[in-house]
């Protein structure tokens, strides 16, 4: 579904992204795994076309999609969670997801709000509550659930678990099964926590400075010395 291929992307003259291959099949849950600065966020940016990749070429459904705007690539089934939870925070929790559904047929709008609040009913008992006003996790919830109202195919997550309470990290990550399985949504996660992030995913992929250093089957990288010794330890190591 999503094929990422020798990706180099700059931020003026740092080489952020060094030739990059990554694959993400229908169906899976793909986790993209490194420390700070690794160019994670990069990488899901650069996918969505900005910063544009100075080389290398990015395909969707077998389709080069360097270049077309991220409004189009909406309407060809890919949603982006950025981090740092970027919702509208003077906006409603309705108004929010309204923004998500602009691409989607008005006819599903009620069912597809239905199915997003039996996901995250703390979003329904605050659905006219102002964005910025939710606390964090909340927030986290709404940019995900905004971007689920736009029906993705590939949902690209980026950091979903950033700053929350483990309890609230567990929710998120059972709420990524439940959309891959249920709704067969495909999953590109961006993640700092490697230990949830691994057992969720089919596949993941470690990014070191810029650079794929390791890729495997989620177990096989949960079991991993390197992968213990350098994202585990300490946690759930
Ligand atoms: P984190 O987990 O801390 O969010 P990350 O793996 O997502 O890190 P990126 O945010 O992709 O990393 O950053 C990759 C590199 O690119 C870093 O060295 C960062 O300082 C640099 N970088 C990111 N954005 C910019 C920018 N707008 N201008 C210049 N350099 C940037």
């Amino acid at each position: 579904m999503l094929s990422v291929s020798g990706i180099h992307t700059y931020y003026g003259a740092v080489h952020a992204l060094k030739g990059v291959d990554l694959e993400v099949a229908q169906g899976e849950i793909v986790a993209l795994i490194g420390a700070n600065g690794a160019g994670k966020s990069t990488l899901l940016m650069t996918i969505c076309g900005n910063p544009r990749p100075r080389r290398g070429s990015v395909a969707l459904a077998g389709e080069n999609i360097v270049g077309v705007p991220m409004y189009h690539l909406v309407r060809r089934g890919l949603a982006h969670a950025p981090e740092g939870r970027r919702i509208f925070p003077r906006m409603t929790v309705l108004e929010n997801l309204r923004m998500g559904a602009v691409v989607a047929d008005p006819a599903n709008f009620d069912s597809d709000l239905e199915r997003v609040f039996s996901l995250f009913p703390r979003l329904k008992e605050r659905r006219d509550q102002r964005g910025g006003t939710l606390s964090g996790g909340e927030q986290q919830m709404l940019a995900i659930a905004r971007a689920l109202m736009s029906r993705p195919r590939l949902l690209l997550l980026d950091e979903p678990s950033l700053g929350l309470a483990p309890l609230v990290v567990r929710q998120i990550f059972s709420i990524i099964e439940e959309i891959n399985r249920r709704d067969g949504v495909t999953v590109l996660l961006v993640e700092q926590n490697a230990y949830h992030a691994l057992k969720l995913a089919h596949r993941g992929y470690v990014l070191v400075n810029g650079q794929i250093t390791l890729s495997g089957s989620g177990a096989d990288l949960l079991a991993n010395e390197q992968i213990r010794a350098a994202y585990l330890e300490g946690g759930h190591g």
